[in-house]
């Protein structure tokens, strides 16, 4: 059974795609923390930032690169916005899929947390 982020990736599942490219896609959250919540992903199933591999160089760049690309097409680039990662359990990940928050659209309440 695929992945949640891996059937939206592949069109199984219904997404809202804002970017999608050779290495990454990029959706809004289900559920927003923010007015502006887009989730990156690799299209390639990594579960985690621990399981990134030097192999994955290419699509670790372009999942940093789309960052900009999802703030520019959300109207942020210049307001500013937070990007979050979340890694096993200790760090709250939820979706076994590696996946880049991107958050914005208003000031964060806290620095950091
Ligand atoms: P994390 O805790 O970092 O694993 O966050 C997983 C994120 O995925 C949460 O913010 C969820 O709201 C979001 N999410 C879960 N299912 C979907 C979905 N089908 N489409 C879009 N976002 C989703």
């Amino acid at each position: 059974m695929k992945c949640i982020f891996c059937q939206i990736v592949s069109g199984e599942m219904p997404g809202d795609i804002l970017l999608q490219n050779e290495h990454i896609c990029a959706f809004r959250d289900i559920h927003p923390a923010a007015p502006k919540h887009v989730l990156i992903v690799p299209n390639k199933h990594i579960a985690s930032t621990e399981d990134i591999s030097n192999a994955d160089r290419d699509v670790a760049a372009e999942l940093i690169l789309a960052v900009k690309e999802v703030a520019k097409l959300e109207g942020i680039s210049k307001s500013g916005y937070r990007i979050i990662s979340n890694c096993g359990s200790h760090g709250r990940q939820e979706v076994k899929h590696l996946h880049i928050h991107v958050l914005g659209g208003a000031p964060m309440k806290h620095r950091l947390g």
